[in-house]
């Protein structure tokens, strides 16, 4: 069963149709796809919260903030700080780039660009050597002062929303991961003390169908 990507599920719960396939998620859905399902829940409780908070942007409604803590709580996610809750947005993913030919069919590293407000997220996957496993490296920086890091952010790596992985930026701003599978993952930071920036990272299935 071919499944849909997190940053589809993302579309489909804001109503953007961008890749028109609205239809076929909702077949999807209605055929039983409980991965999907609970896929498509946990960004629509994001996507909601960030909206409702968006909208009242100088009173933080505080039972949604509660009720975003209680849930992420439960299901261990990140320690959640209390304010302002961002999906960041993919400027870039090399996957999506015209391939030289003789790099074609090459087992490549992926480069990904994501910005949410001034913080931008840049994050590798690539394979580790000498073994099947995977690594993600990943920085962090602001926009405004681009060869700066941003030290000291926790960020956890998380699978269909539960907490996978847990680590702290480095002094450059810099963070790492291993990974065994590339599907359903997200990562969070506790950007200052209160802003929770949700960063979806494409299936390597969908980018693969993609190309
Ligand atoms: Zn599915």
């Amino acid at each position: 069963m071919k499944h849909f990507p997190a940053e589809d599920w993302i579309d489909y719960v804001r109503q953007i149709d961008g890749r028109g396939q609205r239809a076929a998620m909702q077949k999807h859905l209605d055929e039983g796809c409980s991965k999907c399902l609970e896929t498509m829940n946990i960004w629509r409780r994001i996507v909601t919260l960030a909206k409702d908070q968006n909208q009242n942007a100088f009173e933080p409604p505080a039972v949604a903030v509660h009720a975003a803590r209680a849930s992420f709580a439960l299901r261990k996610v990140v320690p959640f700080p209390a304010g302002q809750l961002e999906v960041a947005r993919l400027l870039f993913d090399s996957t999506l780039q015209p391939v030289a030919v003789g790099v074609r069919g090459s087992v490549a590293v992926r480069h990904l660009l994501y910005k949410s407000g001034e913080v931008c997220i840049d994050v590798r996957t690539q394979p580790k050597p000498g073994s099947d496993s995977m690594v993600l490296i990943g920085q962090l920086h602001n926009s405004t002062k681009p060869d700066r890091g941003i030290s000291g952010i926790p960020v956890s790596l998380l699978c269909d929303g539960d907490t996978v992985s847990r680590g702290r930026t480095n002094d450059v701003g810099e963070f790492d991961f291993g990974l065994t599978a590339l599907d359903h993952l997200q990562l969070a930071f506790g950007v200052g003390s209160n802003r929770t920036i949700i960063v979806p990272i494409p299936d390597g299935e969908s980018a693969r169908g993609l190309t």
